[in-house]
């Protein structure tokens, strides 16, 4: 039966989860606080640059084809994208240079020749990587945790007997530390913690899943840049009639007798039957609810870490750099330890991406757009000016060593976004790229399910909620409130 349902905030998942619905048949209204949809998804533009704003690593690109075909429509009409030959270029102080590529045999010839670890032992660790998907992707990320049903398939009982080989009690540090004989080996694959916000020196090794999706499915490029991927899921949800409403933010959701009702924007009332929260769960369960006491539980999970980005207009065009390109720490603990105190390290790991290298009408002639960013912990009271000043001097001095121009002379434009601008543009509690991380074992089980249970009506989507942060985690989180009204309503 027909629903009327709104969905709470226009990020990547709310957006799915709104497509999903109508094309399952049901009413379906977005409210977004923004002027703009996509939330971390975003761009920004100036002096003849453009940058996207949040995430620049796009994987698993079936997750975002999977809503146009739900919709009936073929997926190649809005979006193209192409899977990336070179994955990385990574760049160490001592000057040693290693790039990864899609071909996985090749990616470990490299890592044998540059760093002399033995090509079997990389084989192994990527080989490792897809046996952990494959016990854990399906099970663990595309279902609903907190559902008995879940618990009850046979591909859930396979992984509990296998979870010997999921590395639980390990970090993924002490797993590649015992791996690999350079201790760059290892820092390169400790980096994929990152993916996540997570800390390799405290994530279980079970993370060492990431570089599967990596290696296994493929790294791509949207044409156009990642927005992109915004603007045809925008051009899908006008093409089949949901409504966006735009400087909407909700301020309350009413309930009665245990049951949603609606929601309230600056006093309007919606009335609808199901409303689908994109919106960090903490902030919903203490602003659209008012319910402080499980507002508090949620706020004693530990953050994922946040970022510093400059996006910077650079003068010049650098053949040595390529889409994505890493100059890492000298000491990665000593970085991770700073994030854990709450600070930024001094010689911290620089991403740099470069979407001119693909889309040159991002830069003008003879430039680059770089989007600089480094890992930080998440808000909690810093002086981000201080630390922005800082880090800003820090980061050109490395850059400028390693790639021998004097980079503030070539810096034409600037921008920044720290944690509180990331909090505020996004309502994401204290700037959390990922919600919360996945520093414990049992993170995966304390993350907010994608439904309330003491609210009908109620469900969750986005990177604060089950399965997690990053856009394949985040469209998966779509899929799953989907099946789980879906469940809902064929069994009434
Ligand atoms: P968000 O993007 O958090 O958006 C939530 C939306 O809800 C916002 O538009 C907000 O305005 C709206 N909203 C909130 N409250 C209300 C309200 N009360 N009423 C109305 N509207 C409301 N992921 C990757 O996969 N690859 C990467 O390389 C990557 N890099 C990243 C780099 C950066 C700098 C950042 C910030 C993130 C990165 N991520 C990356 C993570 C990824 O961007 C996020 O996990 C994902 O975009 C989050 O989507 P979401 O659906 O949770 O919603």
């Amino acid at each position: 039966m027909k629903k009327a349902v709104v969905v709470i905030g226009a990020g990547i998942a709310g957006l799915a989860a709104a497509i999903r619905l109508r094309a399952a048949g049901h009413e379906v209204t977005i409210y977004e606080a923004n002027a703009y949809a996509g939330g971390k998804l975003t761009e920004i533009r100036g002096a003849g640059y453009r940058f996207d704003a949040g995430p620049s690593l796009f994987t698993m690109p079936q997750y975002v084809d999977e809503l146009f075909t739900l919709a009936g429509k073929d997926p190649r009409d809005y979006f193209q994208y192409e899977r990336l030959s070179t994955i990385c270029k990574y760049f160490w102080d001592d000057g040693t240079e290693l790039t990864t590529s899609m071909d996985k045999e090749k990616t470990a010839q490299n890592i044998s020749n540059t760093l002399g670890e033995s090509s079997k032992v990389v084989r192994h660790h990527l080989s490792d990587a897809e046996t952990k998907y494959n016990l854990t992707g399906r099970t663990f990320l595309e279902h609903s945790l907190h559902k008995l049903k879940s618990w009850l398939h046979s591909s859930t009982v396979t992984s509990i007997m296998q979870l010997y080989k999921l590395d639980l009690h390990r970090s993924m540090h002490g797993v590649n530390k015992s791996r690999f004989t350079n201790a760059k080996t290892v820092q390169l694959f400790d980096r994929y913690a990152t993916y996540n916000g997570s800390n390799p020196y405290k994530t279980p090794g079970l993370l060492n899943i990431i570089p599967h999706y990596e290696y296994g499915f493929g790294a791509y490029y949207p044409k156009d840049g990642m927005h992109s991927i915004i603007k045809a899921i925008l051009k899908l949800t006008a093409d089949l009639g949901i409504e966006i409403k735009y400087n909407s933010k909700v301020e309350s959701i009413q309930h009665e007798n245990g049951k949603v009702t609606g929601v309230l924007t600056y006093g309007d009332f919606k009335p609808a039957d199901i409303v689908i929260s994109n919106m960090d769960v903490y902030y919903t369960y203490k602003y659209l609810l008012e319910r402080k006491a499980k507002a508090r539980q949620i706020k004693k999970q530990e953050r994922s870490s946040s970022a510093l980005i400059f996006y910077w207009g650079v003068k010049g065009k650098f053949p040595e750099l390529d889409l994505h390109n890493i100059f890492f720490a000298e000491d990665y603990k000593a970085e991770f330890d700073a994030i854990n105190r709450g600070e930024v390290h001094d010689d911290p790991t620089v991403y740099v991406n470069i979407s001119s290298k693909h889309t040159e009408s991002d830069s003008p002639a003879d430039s680059e757009n770089w989007f600089t960013m480094i890992n930080v912990p998440h808000d909690s009271g810093q002086d981000w000016k201080l630390i922005a000043e800082q880090a800003r001097k820090n980061i050109i001095a490395k850059l400028s060593s390693l790639l021998h121009v004097s980079l503030s002379e070539l810096i034409e434009y600037e921008d920044i976004l720290d944690p509180v601008l990331i909090d505020k543009r996004t309502s994401s509690h204290t700037g959390s790229l990922y919600g919360t991380s996945s520093n414990s074992m049992w993170a995966a089980f304390l993350r907010h399910p994608n439904f309330t249970s003491t609210l009908d009506g109620l469900y969750h989507c986005g990177g604060s909620v089950h399965p997690g942060g990053g856009i394949p985690l985040c469209l998966l989180s779509a899929k799953i409130v989907d099946d789980l009204i879906r469940t809902k309503f064929s069994s009434k």
